[in-house]
């Protein structure tokens, strides 16, 4: 056993109301500079969506881009062995400016200086890369305005082939945000993909960082990043990313996103793990497995065991102390409520999100009263408005199980808590029945 510290995050996402506080503080922080105007290390995509840069979950379909093998290994898609050496020397497909969005500003001169007229004056938009005027048709978060309406709820379902679930009618259609930072993978593709050894996972906390100095600019980490979470600097030549805001943390303050996040969805903590069965967890055969196999590295500091051995492994005793305590392992290991981000992906992800508890449309419709106000909100689990079968595609590699057991704690919890606040006995079985 290697005990190793890793520094996590879980997101709850009923809470998160995508006001886009946490990008805007977070670019504020990091990116607010030349070369960076596209990037934004956390950004709040709206579900279903095409996310951003946009299909970077069907990178696989793209000319190009990396697979998945059935060891978990990645591979360069391009067919042949000569395509193949010579994409070592170019790159596989990188996703393109326009897939992120140009960035753009206004002439802001010419909406303050405007005579006073019926209309309100009009500016048109001008890329901040090229300073021209520009027609936009993309830009991150561009489904927010889209609501989750039929052409995207249709087209993620479609790809995700679970059309037969979900019928395109708007009374059935249904958004939620998903804010996403770089995972701190356990096992990080874009460390891998490197040819400099620029990418570095740092050991005391796990955190991946680029050095600056080592980056030659070969853009491998940003193909192979499945979540597409490096970005390339075009002024610097160099890749940048997430940080994690390690000088903060280092400081035992929390990251700007978290300090910043208007919903207080953000936990973070560190968790211990067993760095020896890392890649074994990450390279079992079966895609369902995934979410267990994640589960099953992490270590319970609170196991006197598994203190001395993360003591000899040179873990500082007021980190330990520190896990001990963590939301984190509470939400992950104890309540087992939190789910990885594309397991799929098999980079070991260390964000994690509670599934949103969309409302039950059936006792809506037939009532007009509060969702959840229901007593029977547990009984009536299997009418929710975001299908089981979306939130496995994203969390869980399409396995309904676990998704279906964290979405029932969450009713069950809803209605105890709101029995207890009402001054209504609680109904013990509901707790009973998820343990
Ligand atoms: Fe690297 Fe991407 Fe994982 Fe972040 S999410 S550690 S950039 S592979
Ligand atoms: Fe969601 Fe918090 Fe970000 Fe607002 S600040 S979009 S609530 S994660």
């Amino acid at each position: 056993m290697r005990v190793m510290a890793q520094m996590a995050m879980v997101m709850n996402l009923d809470k998160c109301i995508g006001c886009h506080t946490c990008s805007v503080t977070c670019k504020q922080a990091w990116t607010n500079r030349a070369g960076t105007e596209y990037v934004w290390f956390n950004n709040v995509e709206t579900r279903p969506g095409l996310g951003y840069p946009r299909t970077y979950e069907d990178q696989d379909k793209w000319e190009g881009g990396w697979v998945r093998k059935a060891n978990g290994r990645l591979e360069l898609k391009a067919g042949g062995r000569i395509k193949k050496l010579l994409s070592i020397f170019s790159n596989p497909k990188l996703p393109s400016i326009n897939d992120y969005y140009e960035p753009w500003t206004y002439d802001y001169e010419t909406l303050t200086n405007s005579p006073q007229t019926d209309t309100f004056p009009v500016a048109r938009p001008k890329s901040l890369i090229s300073g021209k005027d520009m027609n936009v048709e993309w830009s991150a978060n561009w489904d927010d305005d889209l609501g989750g309406s039929m052409e995207h709820a249709s087209r993620d379902v479609m790809l995700k082939g679970i059309e037969d679930k979900v019928k395109f009618e708007f009374e059935q259609t249904f958004m939620f945000y998903l804010p996403r930072i770089c995972e701190h993978c356990l096992n990080p593709s874009c460390a891998a993909s490197c040819p400099s050894g620029a990418i570095y996972k740092r050991e005391e906390d796990g955190i991946v960082l680029v050095d600056q100095d080592r980056c030659r600019g070969w853009r491998m980490c940003v193909s192979g990043c499945p979540y597409k979470k490096v970005y390339f600097n075009h002024k610097t030549g160099k890749a940048e990313k997430c940080t994690f805001c390690y000088p903060r943390i280092e400081v035992g303050i929390p990251t700007v996103c978290a300090e910043t996040c208007v919903g207080r969805l953000r936990y973070i903590g560190l968790m211990l793990y067993d760095a020896d069965k890392v890649l074994e967890a990450a390279s079992v055969e079966n895609d369902h497995d995934l979410y267990e196999a994640q589960r099953s590295v992490f270590l319970d500091p609170r196991d006197p065991e598994i203190e001395r051995a993360a003591l000899d492994a040179g873990i500082a005793p007021d980190w330990i102390e520190a896990a001990k305590k963590s939301p984190v392992l509470k939400l992950i290991t104890d309540y087992k409520v939190a789910l990885p981000l594309h397991p799929e992906y098999r980079t070991m992800p260390m964000v994690w999100y509670i599934p949103p508890l969309s409302p039950v449309v059936d006792v809506v419709k037939e009532t007009g009263e509060d969702a959840e106000d229901q007593r029977n909100l547990f009984a009536a689990i299997d009418t929710l408005r975001i299908p089981v079968e979306y939130l496995a595609n994203l969390f869980t590699a399409g396995d309904p199980v676990p998704v279906d057991m964290v979405l029932k704690k969450l009713a069950a919890m809803r209605s105890y808590m709101r029995d207890i606040n009402l001054g209504r006995d609680p109904d013990e079985s509901i707790a009973e029945a998820v343990g």
